[in-house]
């Protein structure tokens, strides 16, 4: 028996306009409403891209919803000459709970090193926020089947000289490539497989109450048809969801998994 609360995280990626986020979020609260959604039992995240986290604060604190946002990437330096960076002073003062680092997208459209994401992973966490740092494996990876190794690799080199109490406080995603927005989703066992072993290298590395404090979120075409089984897995501790979090319904639905 775990004590740890299941997240629901929608990465819109690129997706919606600020009034577009304004729509959606209002008709994900509604939908959390109706359904009598209790977030103590599964907390429900959004990550909107930069540009609407503005309009989902607003939303959020004006209705005083449960829902929590997100952001979809941050940067390394504090403040200066970085052109088109976002620092987590901006975010901190916007209300974000949650970043993602190490998405596959950033891997590898903007060659994103296992050392820049676990930079990224520190300054958001000393920021106050939580870092849901991103690894997974592509289809030659899984196909060679060195998937494990692969990604607890990526893990470590990350996370490389961090204590226990701070990797305690992070998320990490398992999120296949070749599950990404294909369709093809990992089966229950496989999203098992990497996320057990996940939280035995955490276990190896830093002890018990390390290896059980952090969230390991399975991502890859999540969706209302396959959440119950992979939320009974007891090492997936939650999703982190692309397409199915763009709408509300859908989104909705997957938090009240339970
Ligand atoms: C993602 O990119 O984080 C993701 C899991 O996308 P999708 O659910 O669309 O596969």
């Amino acid at each position: 028996m775990t004590n740890r609360i299941p997240l629901m995280a929608g990465n819109w990626k690129m997706n919606l306009d600020h009034l577009e986020a304004n729509h959606l979020v209002q008709g994900l609260a509604l939908a959390l409403g109706d359904a009598g959604h209790d977030y103590a039992k599964c907390e429900v995240v959004v990550i909107p891209p930069f540009t609407d986290i503005r309009t989902v604060q607003t939303i959020v604190d004006a209705d005083e919803l449960g829902i929590k946002y997100g952001a979809q990437d941050v940067s390394v330096h504090d403040n200066g000459a970085y052109t088109g960076e976002i620092s987590t002073a901006m975010l901190t003062k916007l209300g974000v709970s949650y970043v993602v680092m190490g998405h596959s997208e950033r891997r590898e459209y903007h060659g994103e090193s296992d050392a820049l994401v676990g930079a990224k992973a520190r300054k958001v966490l000393d920021a106050g926020m939580t870092p849901i740092l991103c690894c997974g494996e592509a289809l030659e990876v899984r196909k060679a089947g060195t998937h494990v190794e692969f990604v607890l690799a990526q893990v470590r080199a990350a996370l490389e000289g961090w204590s226990g109490q701070d990797v305690a406080k992070i998320v990490i995603a398992y999120e296949p490539i070749w599950a990404i927005g294909t369709g093809e989703t990992a089966t229950a066992e496989d999203a098992q497989e990497v996320c057990g072993a996940i939280r035995e290298a955490l276990r190896a590395d830093y002890g018990d109450a390390t290896a059980e404090a952090v969230r390991v979120l399975y991502g890859g075409s999540a969706k209302p048809d396959n959440i119950k089984e992979l939320m009974a897995q007891p090492d997936v501790d939650g999703a982190l969801i692309g397409g199915a979090s763009l709408k509300a319904e859908s989104f909705a639905a997957m938090a009240g998994f339970y």
